[in-house]
């Protein structure tokens, strides 16, 4: 189902696509944000579809391709996503398409994806079809300073960001399994980012 054929040639170990997970709001973004402009010639992120509304400042094809409910279920049915999967009332999935794009230009992939996504790229692990990654797990110092960023942020309403901390329970349960090949607490954002540097360089220099 998730044929990654066209990808995996290129692959080399050392430009595995790294696949970036953790509850909403404990700072993906922020982390990933630094690690692409920081080294711009070596990562970049992948370009997800989703149904969700844009927010302030977001645009369509940058931050995300936003689309209908109905034109995500034509590309399901297309079979043009790696995974998918249906978040806090929304649909999220990253196209094969936003993989190739940006391998074919010598980048390497970060992903910005949730438990189930991460779970099903993990299954398909040693199927012809698997996607050679690497799994980081951003964990947060605490569920209360969780709800503070995710506050702090301001972007979701209260009936959403309760589903998110109830989210969030569960991409931590998830997480104790053991699945990642690393797991950073962001506690401190300076420290955390050298962390992943670590982590991301010390497997491909
Ligand atoms: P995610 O992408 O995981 O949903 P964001 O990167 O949007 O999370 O971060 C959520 C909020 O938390 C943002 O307002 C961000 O500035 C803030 N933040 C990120 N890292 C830290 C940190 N280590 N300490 C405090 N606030 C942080
Ligand atoms: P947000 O709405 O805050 O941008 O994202 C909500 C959640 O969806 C985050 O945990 C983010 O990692 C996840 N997400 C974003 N894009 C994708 C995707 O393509 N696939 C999956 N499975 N999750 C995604």
């Amino acid at each position: 189902m998730y044929s990654l054929l066209l990808i995996k040639p290129k692959s080399s170990p050392s430009h595995q696509p790294l696949v970036i997970s953790g509850p909403s709001g404990v700072g993906k973004g922020t982390l990933i944000q630094r690690l692409i402009n920081t080294h711009p010639n070596t990562f970049a992120l992948t370009v997800s579809h989703t149904t969700r509304e844009p927010r302030p400042g977001e645009t369509d094809g940058v931050a995300y391709h936003f689309v209908s409910h109905d034109a995500f279920l034509s590309l399901i049915s297309q079979n043009a996503f790696v995974e998918h999967a249906f978040f806090s009332g929304n649909h999220y999935g990253t196209s094969k398409k936003t993989i190739t794009d940006q391998v074919a230009k010598g980048l390497i992939v970060v992903l910005d994806i949730e438990m189930d996504g991460v779970r099903q790229m993990r299954e398909s692990n040693g199927s012809s079809s698997s996607v050679d990654a690497r799994y980081v797990y951003i964990k947060p110092p605490s569920l209360e300073s969780l709800e503070a960023r995710l506050r702090g942020r301001g972007t979701e309403k209260e009936d959403d960001i309760q589903k998110r901390l109830a989210q969030a329970r569960r991409e931590l349960e998830y997480a104790e399994q053991g699945v990642h090949d690393k797991v950073i607490v962001n506690d401190d954002v300076d420290r955390a980012y050298k962390e992943l540097e670590g982590f991301v360089f010390g497997s491909i220099l």
